[in-house]
């Protein structure tokens, strides 16, 4: 259960650490250190202290009834949009800063996108009196100005990135500059199941808390062992990731992506990372990634910002390639529409990403006696503005 990855951080095909040269010994100490303190009991029972008592685990697991009428089938929501900064990313940012300070690293930094794992980061910074940089893409720290300020406002200093298209990977490219030149006192903190081994193994099982307390709760809540069906939104892969990880190797147990197929998959504004992509190298790995022929990344578009990503998590990739997996694309529309049916109908206001999972309840047949758990990675919060453009 415990290894789904080799000593070189593969998983079958995919993962891997293509690193430049001088990065290597820190990636190196890494990979050396991170098993062994995240598995000690002194990480264990801070972490659980901090998950209980700070972001207010468990997350509870939700019978939506008036759904569960609707699709006739019985619908069970994981309710990781209850959690302190409103999604699952503070479940790694907590693991990763208490494993930073575990390897007496004093400064954190990292890169982010829409800027939910800046805050995620940024909160955890704070909590710990670390010092904190967040690297953004100039053009989204425009897009996504509500997150910057509170960024700011828990201590995280954001410098914008300049170069390139100014958004995600120029982001990574000045977070992976500092790491070079600051590698004795800085952690970088990844906020997916992305980057080099060992990221994606270490940020996969820190997520695993979430389907770790599943299997008390699917017990408790239906009675049955396991259930039929998990369902989650795939951006880079660190809720699906997360709520699977105790299930993979059920083979009962049917696994399904959502992934952002923005306008359609044929339309060239689209993140359907699995339906246009092909193998390659991202940001350290080796995985299934969108791009040109000749290799250059192509420009992803989802409604959601957070699952507007061009590669997906290597572990996701090889269940995928194993038939463990099945990944179904859905639009900017019906994600919308998801939105307003669970707000609707349960009111609970989904977070754009969650909604795509939500989504997939539209694309397939479930039967009356089946039990299908969908994970709500977030709260709806910072959509909003979005969510009433279609009121
Ligand atoms: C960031 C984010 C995602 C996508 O990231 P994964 O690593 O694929 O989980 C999904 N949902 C929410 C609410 C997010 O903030």
């Amino acid at each position: 259960m415990d290894n789904f990855v080799n000593d070189e951080g593969y998983f079958g095909a995919y993962g891997g650490a293509f690193i430049p040269e001088i990065l290597h010994p820190n990636v190196k100490h890494l990979q050396n250190n991170y098993l062994q303190i995240i598995n000690s009991e002194d990480f264990k029972t801070e972490l659980k202290d901090l998950l209980k008592n700070y972001v207010g685990r468990p997350s509870p697991l939700y019978h939506a009834k008036r759904l569960s009428e609707l699709y006739k089938t019985n619908i069970y929501l994981k309710r990781e949009d209850l959690n302190h900064t409103g999604s699952h990313k503070i479940n790694n940012a907590l693991g990763q800063i208490l494993l930073a300070k575990k390897l007496g690293k004093t400064r954190i930094i990292a890169e982010t996108g829409a800027g939910q794992h800046g805050v995620a980061t940024a909160t955890a910074a704070a909590l710990f009196g670390m010092k904190c940089i967040v690297y953004m893409g100039e053009i989204d720290m425009q897009r996504q100005a509500p997150n910057v300020k509170r960024m700011q406002m828990l201590g995280t200093e954001v410098i914008p990135a300049l170069s390139g298209s100014k958004t995600l990977k120029d982001a990574i490219n000045e977070a992976m500059r500092d790491w070079i030149n600051n590698s004795k006192d800085t952690y970088y903190l990844i906020g997916s199941v992305m980057g080099p081994h060992p990221y994606p193994d270490l940020v996969g099982r820190l997520q695993a808390i979430i389907s770790e307390e599943l299997l008390t709760q699917v017990e408790e809540e239906t009675g049955k062992a396991y259930p039929d069906y998990i369902i989650a939104c795939v951006g880079g892969g660190s809720n699906a990731t997360g709520v699977f990880y105790h299930f993979i190797n059920n083979d009962k147990v049917k696994l399904i992506c959502a992934e952002a197929a923005g306008q359609g998959i044929e339309s060239g504004f689209s993140a359907a990372t699995t339906h246009l992509g092909s193998v390659g190298i991202l940001h350290g790995f080796k995985t299934i990634i969108m791009q040109t022929k000749d290799g250059q990344i192509e420009e992803t578009h989802s409604i959601s910002a957070g699952l507007d990503y061009p590669g997906i998590g290597p572990l996701l990739a090889d269940l995928k390639d194993k038939n463990k997996c099945s990944f179904i694309p859905i639009t900017d529309e019906e994600a919308i529409k998801a939105g307003f049916l669970l707000s609707q109908k349960e009111g609970i206001i989904p977070a754009l990403e969650s909604a795509h999972a939500l989504a997939i309840l539209d694309k397939m047949q479930f039967n009356i006696d089946e039990n299908i758990i969908i994970n709500i990675s977030g709260r709806g919060d910072k959509d909003l503005e979005t969510y009433f453009k279609y009121l």
